[in-house]
């Protein structure tokens, strides 16, 4: 494995994002050269090693192997729309180009009025014919998220589906049975096993599928198969270099009924390749291969803190270990 990970080669980044997400408000990640180009290591810092092999896998998926071939070239995606007031809600959406949004909702206790204002604001944006999607990150027990989806359905003018609204697979098996919005998992879906279980508990009617956590396109390709649910591809919050097998995997799936959530670059101050991945008109190119780093770029977003620069390089070194 050591030719594939070669740490000396690795640049660790630092990219601030335009607006505070999942917690953070700077993304950081190393990159990695390989045989085949540049791959992505970024597990959130919360990972252990063990979960983090699975990221590393997937970047050396990328730089040593390529990926299976795709069956398309484009990819429609959503927009995303953070826990911002309908004014801005209105605004992202209206300047995006795409008719599927994401919106984030339940960002703090008490967020229902918001919730609802925003969804308005973003179905005004979208017309009648876009669609709206919500995400709550688990934080709702079953008889609040029921009540809540109810609300925000009915403000939201109909809405595709609410991704993760509690935590647990037994929670979102009985919100499922008491709602008739479809409900899709994310959070639950973390490890490869994840889909099957949800699939069987009749927790989901979607899965949300990230190949970065789960050791590359091939691996989330077999654990779509045996999950059986429509997948939506969506993003760990990669810079182009690792997007770009979220790509790839979305272009091997059979056909996508909904739109990806791999417009995330935008949610970026900047990228690290010269033509980064940003979707226009609603849509992402699929790249053939994976893109390159620009040398200026790869400066300016290097990481500019020399303890973390060792703690990520560090990280890499041991985790690399548990791929031999
Ligand atoms: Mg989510």
């Amino acid at each position: 494995m050591d030719e594939l990970v070669e740490v000396g080669s690795a640049v660790v980044y630092a990219i601030p994002l335009r607006t505070r997400f999942r917690g953070i408000t700077v993304r950081e990640g190393v990159l990695i050269r390989g045989p085949l180009g540049w791959g992505e290591f970024c597990p959130f810092p919360e990972y252990d090693d063990r979960e983090a092999a699975q990221w590393l896998a997937t970047a050396v998926e990328q730089v040593g192997v390529g990926w299976p071939g795709a069956i398309r070239d484009r990819i429609a995606v959503n927009c995303i729309v953070p826990a911002v007031d309908p004014e801005r809600a209105h605004a992202i959406v209206a300047g995006s180009g795409c008719w599927t949004a994401k919106v984030k909702v339940a960002d703090h206790p008490g967020s229902l009025a918001e919730d609802l204002a925003r969804v308005e604001a973003v179905r005004d944006a979208l017309g009648p014919g876009g669609a709206v999607r919500i995400d709550a990150n688990g934080v709702w027990d079953v008889d609040i998220a029921v009540d809540h989806i109810g609300r925000i359905d009915r403000a939201a003018g109909g809405l595709e589906y609410v991704e993760q609204p509690c935590r647990s697979i037994e929670e979102l098996a009985a919100v499922r049975r008491k709602v008739d919005v479809r409900i899709a998992a994310d959070e639950s879906i973390r490890r490869a096993e994840d889909p099957l279980r949800v699939a069987v508990a009749g927790a989901a009617d979607i899965a949300i599928l990230k190949c970065t956590p789960l050791g590359g396109v091939r691996r989330a390709l077999e654990v779509a198969a045996a999950a059986g649910l429509p997948c939506v591809v969506s993003s760990a919050l990669e810079t182009s270099v690792g997007l770009s097998a979220q790509l790839a995997l979305a272009a091997c799936l059979p056909e996508p009924s909904f739109a990806c959530g791999l417009g995330t670059l935008r949610l970026f101050e900047g990228d690290v390749t010269a033509t980064p991945l940003l979707p226009v008109d609603g849509f992402l190119d699929v790249p053939a291969t994976p893109p390159v780093p620009d040398p200026n770029l790869l400066d300016r977003y290097r990481h500019p803190d020399p303890e973390r620069t060792r703690w990520w390089l560090d990280r890499l070194t041991r985790v690399a270990r548990l791929l031999e």
